[in-house]
């Protein structure tokens, strides 16, 4: 049996024996402090557990409702699947891109691409594994492309405005410390602004409350190599564990991904 289940029986024991007065309970006083010692701990795990399950449970309703979703009929009629969002319930980090692409489309899960192996990257080089933080998109279906032509194209206004209600109950539940939202349709989906990237990176900017990082989509430095651009992004994740408080070693300080 593990402890905080021993525990809990013990301690159930002794209030049954108090509540029916068969015979007050003998224990000695140093048991009754280790008990009473252990008994918050256990608490805590057990709030711990039933807050990440009510959050699992919360997402997977809010899931449930994107999957049939219709509210864009032109995306609901091309889309393979709605994507939702995969990661960490409890997640200190929320990474925010735009939309679900073709990989994405086809597999059903955000930056499983090119860009979302370099997320991947990104994300392990601040010290997380993939499955720690949470990833999601403003859109949670692919903007569709005429029939025969390639690539991806960008959300429009109207199709983030009806999506992001989504976005924010997801936001709601996981309640991140921080939120590093990737490129500028991340931005103008989550705030409502628009601006360069230039302007608008690099800083901290506010969603809710909740500190939010602004950075270029991974896709962006697939497109453009150039080390000072890889390097502007990782200062923002530098910037990010900096606000998580989280040890930076010298590697990471001088990382160019
Ligand atoms: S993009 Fe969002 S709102 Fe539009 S159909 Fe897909 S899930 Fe529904």
């Amino acid at each position: 049996m593990q402890f905080p289940s021993a525990l809990e029986t013990v301690l159930t024991t002794l209030e049954r024996i108090r509540d029916e007065n068969l015979h007050r309970p003998r224990v000695s006083r140093t048991t009754l402090e280790t008990l009473n010692r252990c008994a918050p701990q256990k608490i805590d795990i057990n709030e711990t557990k039933r807050a990440r399950e009510s959050k699992i449970d919360m997402l997977a309703s809010v899931q449930a409702r994107v999957a049939p979703c219709i509210k864009c009929p032109h995306l609901a009629s091309s889309r393979t699947q709605t994507v939702f969002g995969v990661g960490n319930p409890d997640a200190e980090i929320m990474f925010v891109g735009e939309a679900p692409g073709a990989d994405e489309d086809a597999q059903g899960e955000p930056f499983v691409g090119r860009a979302g192996q370099l997320l991947t990257r990104i994300i392990k080089a601040m010290g997380f594994a993939r499955d720690d933080v949470y990833i999601a998109n403003i859109l949670k279906c692919r903007p569709n492309i005429p029939a025969g032509s390639f690539g991806n194209r960008a959300p429009t206004p109207l199709e983030m405005q009806t999506c992001r209600p989504y976005l924010i109950e997801q936001i709601d539940i996981i309640q991140p410390k921080l939120i590093v939202a990737l490129g500028a349709a991340a931005v103008e989906g989550l705030l409502g602004t628009r601006g360069t990237m230039r302007e608008l990176r690099g800083r901290w900017h506010s969603f809710n409350g909740t500190p939010l990082m602004i950075t270029y989509h991974p896709a962006y430095l697939l497109r453009n190599q150039s080390p000072s651009e890889k390097r502007k992004v990782w200062e923002d994740m530098l910037q990010v564990l900096e606000r998580l408080e989280k040890p930076i070693n010298e590697k990471q300080r001088n990382y160019f991904l």
